[in-house]
């Protein structure tokens, strides 16, 4: 089964807003795992503005496209879409998306932070109404609540939306887990364990999202300590749960952090896990 590499050369010259130029030295760090016989990589696509006005008011759409960074989020939204499809059609086994300015502060009709339209919102409803999936859980490990998504999300009781953040909740599909502004790699990991998994494998969803910040790194904007390879780590806890409850079938979406050694030691490392067998 393959892994979906999904990359915008829209990056190497138009750096995304907070995260900064952090993927201009992309695909090519990846050179080695682009190499496997089962990793593909695909380039992003433009989302169409009739799926996105499903979610956004017009305001919110038409400001955006006066803005430098706004090829880059309607891009990754596109490929958001793009790589839903082929996991859910079975093309794919996985993916890992590199994201700008698309994200989970993006509400229907607000957003700020760095992610100015929402990806996961478009990619579920086209999964639903074009391949009759149904069942989703979305998992946010930036640094910061996942306010967007939670608000595209909130009475949608087939999606699970579990986001580890500053505080804690709990109603329905609707959680987040207070990691605190201090944490191990191993605290946070046995949270994950114990708060992620858990529910996922009770609410059985047949994909996994993953909104994946490194924000949290140390040295990053949104520091509580975690090392680099936290990351790495993370992502085979996530792949371990996707393979057992939902045939593998997940989604890394790139979020927050703009260390970009960060970002080109871990995600040659997280392709890597994608791709190699159970
Ligand atoms: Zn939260
Ligand atoms: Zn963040």
């Amino acid at each position: 089964m393959t892994t979906g590499i999904f990359y915008s050369h829209i990056f190497k010259t138009s750096p995304g807003p907070v995260v900064g130029p952090k993927f201009i030295n992309f695909p090519e760090v990846l050179r080695d795992v682009l190499k496997f016989h089962n990793v593909k990589l695909f380039e992003h696509e433009p989302v169409s503005e009739e799926l996105l006005f499903k979610f956004h008011t017009e305001d919110m759409v038409k400001g955006l496209k006066k803005k430098p960074y706004a090829k880059n989020a309607f891009y990754s939204t596109g490929a958001c879409v793009m790589a839903t499809k082929r996991i859910m059609n079975g093309e794919l086994k996985n993916g890992l998306l590199f994201n700008s300015a698309s994200g989970h502060h993006a509400g229907p009709a607000h957003a700020w932070g760095g992610t100015y339209i929402n990806c996961v919102a478009p990619a579920v409803y086209t999964a639903r109404e074009s391949l009759g999936a149904e069942k989703f859980a979305l998992l946010d490990t930036d640094c910061h609540h996942g306010d967007g998504d939670r608000e595209m999300f909130k009475n949608d009781k087939s999606l699970l939306h579990i986001c580890f953040c500053d505080s804690n909740y709990e109603s329905e599909t609707n959680v987040c887990v207070g990691v605190g502004w201090h944490s191990t790699d191993e605290d946070y990991l046995n949270l994950v364990r114990e708060e992620f998994v858990p529910r996922a494998r009770e609410f059985k969803p047949e994909m996994i999202f993953h909104f994946l910040g490194h924000d949290t790194c140390q040295g990053d904007y949104g520091d509580i300590g975690l090392t680099q390879d936290f990351f790495i780590e993370l992502v085979k806890e996530v792949k371990d749960c996707a393979e057992e409850i939902c045939q593998g079938r997940y989604l890394i979406i790139t979020g927050g952090g703009s260390r970009r050694d960060v970002a080109e030691y871990i995600f040659p490392k997280i392709a890597r896990i994608l791709a190699s067998p159970n």
